[in-house]
């Protein structure tokens, strides 16, 4: 409930922050104080106007960038009754700005959404933040502080948005650099596929920032299953799922996300020990008191022959 209230602020605070920014842009006009709050309170209904239309996994359209003139059209005519000294044209193009930013593409860096739909139904995604991120809610704390506070409102945007382009190259860099450890971390057969994303709700405080600065990882390959965190600059690389199948299942790919499929009664068992060098593992079935040693022949893990 928290993590979905941090959600939706956070979209708000993009769409508030975008409307301000554009209209203050192109009006070249000193706001007022009532100004600015009716800027930050229509951007904040348009950074969440997707999600109040529809879901983005059915309703594509919501979600999907050539329709967020139509989708502004109604909030791009309130600003307009509301502000007269703002013209018709610029309130809506400025709101249609603001779904797109606050929205749409704020939901890519997340959990993503089908940009392109009518053209593809993909749900586009950079899978670098989980949205509510309280690290990044705190840059759009400030950032909506300073539009407030401050008559200086072109200074503090470009400060503001280099902070936040550089806070998401930032995650991009990390990202693919922990890919890159995680993967030289276990023992892997090809096929294989590795998923790196924000930390999972389910797995983590939602109140504990520190939970927030580390990455969760899926290993698929056709004998071994692992899931874990690891943190942002590649250390502690832990696992809490680390299975091994004692025959080859199939991985298959479900909208973005991956599982794999076994044959009916496959052995499974929990890798408690792992040489990547000399690629042998140790593993614990339940009910069974004695951990079995694998080594990997060919391409396949099988059971150590002790002679
Ligand atoms: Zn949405």
């Amino acid at each position: 409930m928290l993590l979905l209230f941090l959600h939706v602020l956070s979209h708000a605070l993009v769409g508030a922050l975008t409307l301000s920014f554009t209209v203050a842009v192109v009006g070249k006009k000193e706001l007022t104080w009532k100004e600015k709050c009716i800027l930050m309170f229509f951007g904040g209904v348009a950074g969440i106007f997707p999600d109040l239309l529809g879901n983005r996994t059915f309703s594509y359209w919501t979600h999907a960038i050539v329709f967020s003139p139509i989708i502004a059209l109604p909030i791009g005519l309130l600003v307009r009754f509301v502000l007269t000294h703002v013209t018709f044209i610029v309130a809506w193009m400025c709101n249609s700005l603001a779904v797109i930013f606050g929205h749409l593409l704020y939901d890519s860096v997340g959990h993503g959404a089908p940009l392109i739909y009518p053209f593809s139904k993909e749900q586009i995604s950079l899978h670098y933040l989980e949205l509510g991120d309280p690290w990044f809610l705190t840059l759009l704390c400030i950032m909506a502080l300073s539009f407030l506070l401050s008559s200086h409102r072109i200074w503090i945007y470009k400060v503001a948005a280099i902070v936040a382009i550089l806070f998401l190259s930032f995650k991009g860099v990390s990202k693919y650099w922990v890919e890159q450890q995680v993967e030289a971390a276990f023992a892997l057969t090809e096929p294989y596929n590795i998923t790196v994303y924000p930390p999972d709700e389910y797995l983590m405080t939602v109140t504990n920032p520190l939970d927030w600065a580390q990455w969760s990882f899926d290993i698929f390959s056709e004998q071994r299953y692992l899931r874990g965190y690891a943190s942002l600059i590649g250390t502690n690389v832990d696992t809490h799922v680390n299975q091994l199948f004692e025959e080859k299942g199939e991985i298959v790919e479900h909208k973005g996300r991956y599982h794999i499929q076994l044959a009916g009664n496959v052995e499974e068992c929990t890798v408690v020990e792992e040489n990547v060098e000399e690629r042998e593992i140790t593993c614990h079935q339940p009910g069974e008191s004695k951990a079995k040693e694998y080594e990997l022949i060919g391409d396949s893990w099988v059971v150590k022959d002790k002679n």
